[in-house]
């Protein structure tokens, strides 16, 4: 094969760390549910009715996606940036128009993330109808840990939590989540040709803030692992 003459040299691909093992997760695209917590929703001012509504999606790129353990500057256009600590689930298979029960199958294994917001971006687009673009698509602002392998397991139940410098901000259950991981999976799949290496952000329990440059951030998920977020001076 021909070697490919590139004008620059391309980024490198984007990947992450997968426990127990020297071998690295390739990410593909990142894509995040909109409110998943009912008390999350409430706190937003609004409410979820799962009857009559279907879950909200927005994307971020794959090179936001910074990995545990790293300092991100405190971004640019924000008075306001908010953490969000959430069950990040990995796929290790495609799938278009899948059922929930064809979607289990597709799960690779889980890490736990920050979906970090500029909230007032966020709340203005909100007002106007606008896209939520940059108020979500921050550089560095999709956190992710290692991947822990769960080979089909489905997540139901336990301990989501966030700290800043030590203090307890973020407490929930996955139990908790009003659209289960399959029904997301099955769900996400009639809009986009899934595919491995695809990570879906599920949703943030209640308890979302601000941060300050120079915070620590420690996120933790029952049976998947622990987090670690440091946010730097403001550029
Ligand atoms: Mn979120």
């Amino acid at each position: 094969m021909a070697e490919m003459n590139y004008l620059w040299t391309p980024p490198a691909p984007v990947s992450l760390p997968v426990r127990g093992t020297s071998t690295r997760f390739p990410v593909s695209r990142l894509f995040f549910v909109g409110r998943n917590y009912q008390a999350h929703a409430r706190e937003m001012g609004t409410s979820v009715d799962k009857a009559s509504m279907r879950p909200v999606y927005f994307t971020k790129f794959a090179a936001m996606l910074a990995e545990s353990g790293s300092t991100a500057p405190y971004p640019p256009e924000t008075r306001d940036y908010h953490h969000e600590v959430e069950l990040v689930v990995a796929l290790g298979a495609g799938g278009f128009r899948v059922s929930p029960q064809q979607a289990a199958g597709m799960i690779y294994g889980y890490a736990c993330g920050l979906d970090m917001t500029r909230r007032d971006l966020q709340a203005a687009a909100k007002a106007k109808g606008n896209p939520w673009d940059v108020a979500k698509n921050v550089e560095m602002g999709a956190v992710s840990s290692e991947i822990v392998r769960a080979d089909g397991r489905v997540l139901d139940r336990g301990e989501i939590s966030l700290k800043v410098n030590g203090e307890l901000r973020q407490h929930g259950d996955l139990a908790d989540m009003i659209w289960s991981i399959p029904e997301i999976i099955a769900d996400l799949s009639t809009y986009y040709h899934l595919q491995a290496g695809d990570l879906i952000y599920t949703g943030t329990p209640e308890g979302v803030g601000p941060v300050r440059p120079g915070d620590h951030l420690e996120g933790w998920i029952e049976g998947v692992g622990d987090l670690r977020f440091d946010i730097g001076p403001a550029e």
